[in-house]
């Protein structure tokens, strides 16, 4: 036998009491799970309002009689859990009618149902059944759940942030229909569809109808077995990632489970491939004898743990690091067609010493011909550059510190410097870090409207839920002075970008941006806003062992000295250690108090 925890009582009451039913989502899951449970093939899922308005869930499964379409919503009659055994029967998805009976309590809804037979009509207002007659459904169970929590306080709480709401809902459907390829799933929210599949069984073809064509080109089939496990499934090329780990759907014998154990084991066959930070698009199956696994059910969440997770652990690495390896092996598996400008991002070196480079390339007047045009439009920056560096170093009043001279760089990272009061360390990046966040905030927060147009526009392609939550906040990248449309189905055509955005990294900015609004943190726009400088500042600064020369060096001192906080990066580490020249002198003995 499988060693289960059993609910305890406080758990049954608290599920009773209604705590599962706390969002959308809740009753969008219990009801969807349900259609599964009665073997339906296809599921509609039809909101309004992001479901506060209305929930309609459409299958074709089993249906039910009239006794037990009258039982389904009262709490003391839960006909279809005869025993807690069939709970936790691995086949059915756990809370199976359960929170039906708190779903009718804050809500009103009507239950159509057939077993094929009979048609039967329930209508239930506030947990109180109103009437009970026949319906004209042939097959299948449509229940409809309309102005939910209407009879709550919390209500008014869900209509505040409604698109987040209806991104939790589709991260969910996008689960079950990972789940069960072999069953449709069509959701729509106020008539417009947001996931169609088709229930033919075909993963990557639910992979593409969930994240798109750029995404779904680039999975690689992944599959293996040993005496215990045996797993399948799907993962993405390293260079396609996203910032929240929740692309990452880890199933167990078909149902979806959020295991850290699984999910380390994944991200540690991609170390060194990917960014730390940074996850791929993974749809893993494990196969497993039941006996092998001791689950753990919240009312919100579910746990497993494994036996021989070693013999999982090595299975699972090997298989993934043996795709990853072939895709690197063969240059000629990764499709080239990135945009010209991509590939100029790419062979880009860091933008600030990009523009200190230029700034003394343009002082000696040494342009060439062929960068002219690169160098006009990266004039645009310099000017935006000379504002914010013009004073004069003779004019103190404006800065913290006095001008210190470069002597060198120790471990590629620190430079040294020194002035007739003493000794300094200054990272280099945190240096360069502050010193760009306040460029980028200050550029941000001006409004001027300067745009630059892209010869080439850029498209962005995302996954359904992530784009309801990008065009819901559309305004925070039109306030940042960014032409975009909408481009066919979750995808964006970026025609514009504000001028101050580094000119060797558009795309990629973007991206980050875009990724920074997706996290769901910011909305407000001064947060925002800073968020987008600390990012962009963190990514365009100089690196550790990047080896700069001792007027770059010199150039990056005297910016920091002009800025409003150089003692600190945007993250709050220190930029400069000093030591003064008495404290030297102490160290060495050479003064004695
Ligand atoms: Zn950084
Ligand atoms: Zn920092």
């Amino acid at each position: 036998m499988s060693k289960i925890k059993l609910m305890s009582e406080d758990l049954a009451n608290k599920i009773a009491a209604g705590e599962v039913v706390e969002r959308c989502m809740n009753v969008v899951k219990e009801l969807v799970e349900n259609a599964i449970d009665a073997k339906s093939t296809c599921i509609k899922i039809d909101l309004i309002e992001s479901g506060v308005k209305e929930i309609v869930v459409t299958d074709d499964g089993v249906g039910m009689d009239k006794e037990d379409a009258t039982m389904a919503f009262s709490r003391h009659a839960t006909s279809k859990l005869k025993t807690l055994e069939d709970l936790f029967n691995i086949d059915s998805l756990g809370f199976r009618g359960e929170a039906l009976p708190s779903i009718a309590s804050v809500s009103h809804v009507i239950l159509k149902t057939s077993n094929g037979e009979v048609g039967t009509e329930v209508i239930i207002n506030g947990g109180v059944i109103e009437s009970i007659n026949n319906s004209d459904l042939k097959k299948g169970t449509k229940i409809t759940v309309r102005d939910l929590f209407y009879n709550t306080p919390v209500r008014l709480k869900y209509l505040k942030n409604l698109y987040i709401e209806l991104s939790n809902i589709v991260d969910y459907v996008n689960k079950m229909a990972l789940s069960y390829p072999n069953i449709k799933f069509v959701l729509t929210n106020n008539g417009k569809e947001l996931l169609n599949t088709d229930g033919q069984n075909n993963l990557l073809k639910v992979i593409y109808n969930i994240y798109g064509f750029d995404v779904s080109k680039k999975m690689i089939k992944v599959e293996g077995e040993n005496k215990d496990y045996k797993i399948n499934g799907y993962v993405s090329y390293p260079e396609i990632t996203r910032s929240s780990r929740n692309v990452i759907t880890t199933l167990v014998n078909g149902r979806v489970i959020r295991n850290n154990d699984l999910i380390k084991t994944i991200l540690e066959a991609y170390h060194t491939y990917i960014p730390d930070g940074k996850y791929p698009i993974v749809v893993l199956n494990v196969e497993v004898d039941p006996y092998l696994i001791d689950i753990n059910i919240h009312p919100t969440k579910m746990d497993i743990k494994f036996s021989e997770f070693s013999g999982l652990k090595e299975l699972i690495n090997k298989s993934i690091t043996k795709e990853l390896e072939r895709l690197a092996l063969i240059p000629s598996a990764k499709p080239l067609e990135k945009s010209n400008e991509l590939k100029k991002d790419e062979t880009g070196n860091i933008s600030f010493k990009d523009i200190i480079d230029n700034y003394i390339e343009n002082k000696n007047d040494q342009v060439s011909e062929e960068t002219k045009e690169y160098n006009s439009v990266e004039e645009i920056t310099l000017d935006f550059e000379g504002n914010n560096i013009e004073l004069p170093f003779e004019d103190d009043k404006k800065t913290r510190i006095k001008k210190m001279y470069p002597v060198g760089l120790v471990h590629g990272t620190y430079i040294i410097a020194e002035n007739e009061d003493g000794m300094y360390m200054i990272d280099q990046h945190a240096a360069n870090e502050r010193i760009n966040y306040e460029k980028y905030l200050k550029a941000m927060g001006t409004h001027d409207n300067k745009m630059i147009d892209l010869l080439i526009p850029i498209k962005i392609e995302l996954s359904n839920s992530d784009y309801i939550i990008l065009k819901e906040n559309f305004n925070l990248l039109k306030e940042l002075n960014f032409e975009i449309e909408e481009f066919g189905i979750n995808t964006i055509l970026i025609r514009s970008h504000p001028f101050w955005l580094p000119i060797n990294h558009i795309e990629e900015s973007i991206r980050k941006i875009i990724e920074i609004i997706i996290s769901k943190e910011s909305f407000d726009s001064y947060k925002f806003t800073e968020k987008v400088s600390i990012t962009l500042a963190c990514k365009m600064s100089i690196k550790a062992n990047d080896h700069i020369s001792l007027e770059q060096m010199e150039y990056l001192l005297d910016t920091l000295r002009e800025t409003e906080n150089p003692f600190t990066c945007p993250h709050g580490r220190p930029t400069i250690i000093s030591y003064s020249k008495y404290e030297l002198e102490k160290l060495f003995k050479r003064a004695m108090n």
